[in-house]
């Protein structure tokens, strides 16, 4: 059975707030928010809001997390899919799911659309890659194209993606009208680590207080993505509980910090086998 709607509306909630550090990505992104807020003051004077944006950045960084902070911040809809949702075997799929998609999009307007590893769909035409859908897959790219400028205006729909391989990005996605902003999100430095632990710390139950834990933490963690640290945060509480202990200490995230560092080893021999 084809399903056409793979994308879902997502309602919980996310705000800046909930996203640490990343400030020069906030005041980008912050352009799309007071757009969704009031479309008529922007519509009225004449202003051409920019169609969307992509967030580039490494695996974990927080893409998805700022695009749904966009959409809490500006309290409008959110609906997400993955580029690799409309990659199929069968022919007209992907396009009718693209179809689907800014048709749900247009009628909950004003609201974002995120799709997150566009580089499955979005990667330069004629360049191979996947086996055997190849026209498939120019057929689906075409139609995120004429959707994002086409007849049928996309009134106060932003779009936004996400992707760690802008290298391969065909360029006409990145045209005015299409994704005319690039926001680059890298891992976080010592100063954004550590807020990133303040985030995942208020939650837990420990020994001593956020604000000794997180600048320590940080300092342990060099190299670790936004979402290793809310893995180390997360593996600390497990173990504890465990452990059977009430709260959770330094003990704890050393072993958890360990316990993270392993499995980076292990995904990067997968990914590079010597
Ligand atoms: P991928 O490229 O793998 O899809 P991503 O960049 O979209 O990754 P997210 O899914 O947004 O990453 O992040 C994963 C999780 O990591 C988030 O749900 C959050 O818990 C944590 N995280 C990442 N970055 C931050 C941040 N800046 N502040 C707080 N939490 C963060």
């Amino acid at each position: 059975k084809i399903n056409a709607s793979q994308f879902k509306k997502d309602d919980s909630k996310v705000l800046f707030k909930d996203v640490a550090g990343l400030g020069e990505a906030k005041v980008e992104i912050e352009e799309f928010v007071n757009f969704l807020k009031d479309p008529k003051k922007y519509n009225d004077i004449g202003a051409k809001i920019p169609r969307g944006a992509i967030l580039i950045g490494p695996p974990g960084t927080g893409k998805t997390l700022m695009a749904k902070a966009t959409a809490g911040e500006a309290n409008v809809p959110f609906f997400s899919t993955s580029g690799s949702d409309f990659v199929e075997m069968f022919v007209g799929v992907g396009p009718a799911r693209v179809r689907d998609l800014f048709e749900q999009a247009r009628k909950n307007a004003p609201c974002i659309v995120f799709i997150d590893e566009i580089d499955a769909i979005g990667r330069a035409r004629g360049k191979g890659g996947f086996s055997g859908s190849n026209d498939e897959r120019e057929n689906t790219l075409n139609q995120l194209l004429v959707e994002m400028d086409g007849f049928t205006p996309l009134k106060n729909v932003v779009v936004l993606a996400a992707t760690n391989r802008p290298d391969i990005l065909d360029q006409a996605l990145l045209r005015p009208g299409r994704f005319d902003r690039q926001i680059t999100i890298d891992n976080p430095d010592l100063k954004s680590r550590e807020e990133i632990f303040c985030v995942h710390l208020k939650p837990l139950t420990l020994d001593n207080t956020v604000e000794h834990y997180a600048p320590k933490l940080a300092k342990l963690t060099p190299g670790f993505s936004g979402a290793d640290i809310s893995n180390v945060c997360n593996e600390a509480a497990l173990i504890a509980a465990r452990k059977m202990a009430d709260q959770i200490t330094l003990k704890h995230f050393d072993a958890a910090i360990d316990r993270v560092i392993g499995g980076l080893e292990k995904k990067n021999k997968v990914l590079s086998p010597q």
